[in-house]
């Protein structure tokens, strides 16, 4: 590897530019001038934060570790790295330690090259590696709120406080579908339905990004959307394992969240690990540059997700070698590779430009493009910011909109006779696995990876126990965990199984409150064989019940586990999905009434392991019954349907209005709908729009959402809704894979769920 010094005269060169009153664009033009082939191929290099710190591996030590000053230098120097990622042995810092270790880093690139380290976290419900940040539902829990404006403050505070760590480049949000309740890291969408990803998406875009995406304002951050695409379309449902999904289905079910974003303007993208239809997305020239970078019109960064170029050779087996892999995906369309470790991607790349096999142009696409996210960051004026300039850094103001996202996310699934809600004198056994967990309201990427060292850092905040003895007062409250998670092992493993203790502790209470669900889990690891909840917790329930006193179920998971064996004998059902560390907080609000439950379900909650599917499923997977037909087990019954949750006040939908009952293709049209809180609480409403195309050149979906409207009505208040639409909105993806708007008749139905639709109208072309 050719490393010479660096002349003087480049970094006076890039300082000079820098500081001209040239454009982005022309500034970044001569800064690449500037640059050798090493330096270029080093922008292109992103190695893990592990790499350049003392210790030997990653978990080995609890001690945060400090960086190695050789070792850093030789990355720059040698290798002239553009960029790191993630925390070092799997742990948080505090803000004052990450300005440290970042400003250490970017005194030597500043020196060695002259271009400042683009530093990236995943930073997906709040700064996942700074110790005392402010941490949000994960965003499963966020598209429940069905609140997009909570979802962008949310990302504006986790903007704020990634940039208080130093850091300006953030690995979110997931615009992949949680279509499969089976895939592990359905908690890290929002759900299954590709609109509401893409409300929730763009959201997310202008709370890390800022309004017109300016990444000079010092609070924001680049997001990355990730991971293009058609990750969590596995066939079996495990992570990273091969995917067939037809481009019809790609396009239609798929694409639009990553366009929605692209088109809101986000500056980075992350590639699916995956493998679709043989071809592994890395190495798909199709989908990088035709279909990303040319047909979607991408000009920001593409970055590799995890180690994803060696994978192609060592793993996916489409590359006879590493240096094959590098050649098949640059030549793709990556723009950076996250080696994370192995630092042979850039000689490699270097011989490959020699040998002719990587056209230059390619390697200056990519750099530009690097060198533009960095300049539009300010880190060429600024490498790190200076301590202390984030006061708001895990503030009460920060803590209260993570508050409200939990307690507008918590959906209630079931109260029968209406047990919900408990009066605030009552006496309640306090159950289950989940209930005095912080880890568990949290999920994983919570202060490290798996989410496993939150109980260590989140001892400031309260699990459901805690909060509901706040709530209820300590007298009324007792505890028997029944059963428990083990803390260092694996997510799944359970211990002290214990239901007699917990059958005896609900001698003398009136209610109980039985706290199921999993413990953390983050990608491959969560993969599970059964999505029935585990027996233990199933044991656990069946006995409780039979106590004969109400039992709340509280569900506190990242995806539907099966709870059909049991869920008949369940007085209530809420689920928290992961919450953060409000959650506790939330949930004893709801509880008690003081907080009236408005979060609604973002995906179908399945019944049984076989009868998976998605609310918009083809009509002959229908739940509704045909007619004088035999059922055959046909159907998908579903124990919840998707948009679902119920309130402790009731609406009434009245007055469908359509502007006009025939409609252009192209043309706008309104439907509006009034509804009323004809209950005794205020609350807030979800107002829900789908459409159903009766008949189409291919068998349409069943319905789609197109619409929706969080609205806050007080007790006999109405408020007309009106939804602003276009023929455009009921498009599809025909046959040819184009979009197409067919003649033909329309349903319009809008209501407060899915399947029971309130009013509806009649639209034609
Ligand atoms: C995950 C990505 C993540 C990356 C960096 C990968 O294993 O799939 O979502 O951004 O690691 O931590």
């Amino acid at each position: 590897f050719n490393s010479p010094e660096v002349p003087q005269k480049q970094k006076e060169n890039i300082e000079i530019v820098v500081n001209s009153n040239l454009s982005i664009e022309e500034k970044v033009d001569k800064i690449l001038m500037q640059l050798t082939l090493e330096e270029k191929v080093g922008q292109m290099t992103q190695i893990t934060l592990d790499v350049i710190t003392k210790g030997e591996s990653v978990f080995v030590s609890d001690e945060p570790l400090e960086l190695d000053k050789k070792l850093l230098e030789e990355a720059i120097k040698k290798y002239k790295i553009g960029s790191v990622l993630n925390t070092a042995n799997n742990r948080a810092r505090t803000p004052e330690k990450w300005n440290e270790i970042i400003t250490q880093i970017q005194k030597v690139a500043m020196k060695e090259i002259g271009v400042p380290v683009l530093y990236g976290v995943d930073a997906i419900h709040g700064t996942t590696y700074t110790a005392g940040a402010t941490f949000f539902p994960q965003q499963i829990g966020m598209a429940a709120t069905w609140n997009p404006e909570l979802n962008r403050q949310g990302s504006a505070v986790t903007a704020y406080e990634t940039r208080a760590s130093s850091i300006p480049w953030d690995f979110s949000p997931v615009l992949d579908m949680g279509r499969n309740p089976a895939w592990p890291r359905i908690w890290e969408t929002y759900g299954e339905d590709v609109y509401l990803t893409s409300q929730m998406g763009i959201a997310a875009i202008d709370g890390y990004e800022g309004k017109d995406n300016d990444l000079s304002d010092p609070t924001k951050v680049a997001a990355c959307i990730k991971h293009f695409i058609g990750y969590g379309s596995e066939r079996s449902g495990k992570d990273r394992t091969p995917s067939y999904l037809p481009e019809i289905e790609l396009r239609e079910h798929y694409l639009p969240s990553y366009k929605a974003a692209i088109d809101a303007g986000a500056h980075t993208i992350m590639i699916n690990s995956g493998i679709i239809n043989g071809v592994p997305v890395h190495a798909s020239y199709e989908m990088l540059t035709k279909l990303l970078k040319e047909e979607l019109g991408f000009e920001g960064l593409v970055v590799t997700d995890w180690a994803d170029i060696e994978n192609l050779h060592n793993r996916d087996k489409v590359a006879v070698s590493h240096k094959e892999a590098v050649k098949q995906s640059i030549n793709a369309g990556i723009d950076m590779s996250m080696v994370p470790y192995n630092f042979d991607f850039a000689p490699y790349l270097i011989e490959l430009v020699n040998e002719g096999e990587v056209p230059m142009s390619r390697i200056d696409d990519a750099v530009k493009r690097i060198l533009k996210v960095k300049m539009e960051l300010g880190l060429f004026e600024k490498p790190a910011p200076k301590k202390g300039d984030y006061p708001k850094f895990g503030s009460k103001e920060h803590e209260q909109i993570a508050y409200n996202a939990a307690s507008e996310s918590i959906t209630l699934l079931k109260n029968d006779k209406g047990v919900l809600p408990l009066s605030k004198d009552s006496k309640i056994l306090v159950t289950g696995p989940n209930a005095n967990s912080m880890r568990t309201l949290n999920g994983g990427w919570t202060y490290s990876w798996q989410g496993e060292k939150t109980e260590e850092f989140a001892q400031d905040y309260n699990t459901i126990l805690e909060s509901v003895q706040n709530e209820f007062g300590k007298d009324n409250v007792k505890f028997a965990s029944g059963v428990e998670y083990k803390h260092d092992g694996l997510y799944h493993e359970e211990q002290n199984i214990d239901i007699d203790a917990a059958v005896k502790a609900a001698d003398g209470v009136d209610v109980i409150l039985l706290c199921l669900g999993e413990n953390t889990y983050t990608e491959t690891p969560g993969n599970l064989h059964d999505l029935y909840i585990s027996q233990n917790q199933r044991k656990l329930a069946e006995a409780l019940a039979k106590t004969g006193k109400p039992v709340v179920l509280v569900l506190n998971e990242g995806r539907p586990r099966l709870i059909s064996q049991f869920e008949g004998d369940m007085s209530a059902v809420v689920h928290t999905y992961l919450p953060g560390n409000f959650g506790g907080d939330a949930l004893a609000d709801i509880l008690s009434g003081d907080v009236n439950p408005s979060g609604k379900l973002p995906y179908s909650y399945p019944m049984y392991p076989n009868s998976l599917g998605t609310y918009d499923h083809k009509p002959s997977e229908a739940s509704e019954k045909m007619e004088g037909m035999y059922d055959y087990n046909s159907s998908l019954p579903f124990q919840y349907p998707f948009g679902f949750g119920l309130s402790y006040t009731s609406y009434q939908y009245s007055d469908i209005k359509i502007s006009s009952a025939s409609i252009l293709p192209n043309a706008d049209f309104t439907v509006s709908v009034t509804v009323k809180n004809t209950g005794k609480v205020e609350g807030k409403e979800v107002v829900q729009l789908y459409t159903k195309d009766l008949y189409a050149s291919i068998t349409p979906d069943n319905k789609r959402l197109r619409r929706f409207e969080k609205i806050t009505l007080k007790p006999g208040e109405s408020k007309v809704v009106t939804f602003e639409l276009n023929g455009k909105d009921l498009a599809f993806i025909g046959a040819d894979n184009k979009k197409i708007v067919e003649a033909g008749d329309f349903r319009l139905m809008i209501g407060d769920q899915s399947t029971e639709f309130k009013v509806s109208e009649s639209v034609s072309f």
